[in-house]
């Protein structure tokens, strides 16, 4: 007789670690659905997951924190047997301009998928958090113990408001087994270069910045800052492939499901510390493209550096990434050359 598969929700499926984090529960074998309210991407992402995996992902359009959407999808699929929660918004600048919109939808969206849980006796929730909750903090490499230093930002505010929100949950309903993972820079794109980072409007993460200069896209990366007390001036961080940390989210159920009960926190990054030169020059080194820089001002809110200690990951969930950050860099410049070759970029020379 077949097993039943095990039925993920997953919500914000369309986005950038959604949709990769899709593509390894269907390799693992799981049940997957989706609601996305394409807020931030398009309904082709389905398609293109349709043609790595043969699978048509089913998704709710809408958004999660309406109450009534999650009780017409309950109703539909019958039974969930977990959730894990991507949608959010999640730039930082833009948190900064209009404070009450990040904490509206972070905070809302997270409170009704968590009561939803609860309802239906949904019994492993995975929390997308962020290295963001450790604020400004000066002793590296952070792990999970790390006292957390003040936010930087309001987006940063949501994610420790939504992991001090879930542990006291979890302490109430210890039925509900809670993983958080603090995700530290996700770059690159599936291997099969039919999948990758597609935000709806103008970048602002670094990854994407490169592979924009290096194709003309833009004049340059404007560096912020080269006047850090870092290796060469310019600050660190901790680039990790999406995939590498699309899997863990695997590995999280399966470690859910064994447990009676649980509320962990997990980092999920490289472990080393990578300045902003140093992804441009990753970048050069496999593509052999030359990317033009110019030296700017500090951005407000960066921290100089930040990486991770992985062990408690590696230890407890078995995760330890598999690609480098030039396998990661390759591969989001073969994503590009994909879709440039389908599709002429609009966007103007900045
Ligand atoms: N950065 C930069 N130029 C850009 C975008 C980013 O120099 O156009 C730097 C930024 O100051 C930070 C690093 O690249 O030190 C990573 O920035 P990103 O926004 O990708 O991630 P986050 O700051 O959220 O970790």
């Amino acid at each position: 007789m077949n097993k039943r598969k095990q039925k993920i929700l997953v919500t914000g499926g369309a986005g950038y670690i959604g949709s990769h984090a899709i593509i390894e529960l269907i390799d693992a074998e799981y049940d997957v659905i989706s609601i996305d309210n394409f807020s931030n991407s398009t309904k082709d992402t389905f398609t293109r997951i349709k043609k790595i995996t043969g699978v048509s992902v089913r998704n709710y359009v809408g958004d999660v924190a309406d109450v009534a959407l999650l009780e017409r999808v309950f109703k539909k699929e019958k039974h969930i047997d977990g959730i894990i929660h991507f949608a959010a918004l999640k730039s930082v600048p833009e948190s900064v301009a209009d404070p009450i919109r990040y904490y509206e939808n972070n905070i809302g969206s997270l409170f009704s998928i968590i009561s939803f849980a609860k309802k239906h006796n949904i019994t492993q929730f995975v929390f997308s958090s962020s290295a963001a909750v450790y604020g400004d903090i000066t002793k590296l490499p952070v792990n999970e113990k790390t006292p957390l230093a003040p936010p930087a930002s309001p987006y940063g505010a949501t994610k420790v408001m939504g992991e001090m929100m879930l542990r006291d949950i979890a302490h109430a309903s210890p039925e509900l087994k809670i993983a958080m993972l603090r995700y530290f820079n996700p770059i690159g794109a599936h291997t099969s270069g039919m999948l990758g980072e597609l935000p709806l409007g103008a970048p602002a993460n670094l990854a994407p910045i490169i592979i924009e200069a290096a194709s003309s896209v833009r004049k340059n990366v404007t560096i912020f800052g080269n006047n850090y007390s870092t290796r060469d001036g310019t600050c660190i961080r901790d680039y990790i492939h999406v995939s590498d940390i699309a899997r863990a989210h695997v590995d999280a159920l399966r470690f859910l499901q064994k447990q009676k009960n649980c509320c962990e926190i997990f980092n999920l990054g490289s472990g080393k510390g990578v300045t902003v030169l140093e992804l441009i020059q990753a970048f050069e080194k496999v593509t052999e493209i030359v990317v033009p820089v110019t030296i700017g001002k500090r951005r407000a809110g960066d921290m100089a550096a930040i990486y991770s200690d992985c062990r408690k990951a590696k230890k407890m969930l078995g995760w330890v990434p598999r690609f480098s950050i030039q396998e990661a860099m390759q591969s989001a410049w073969q994503w590009h050359l994909n879709l440039v070759s389908k599709k002429p970029s609009k966007r103007a020379l900045k």
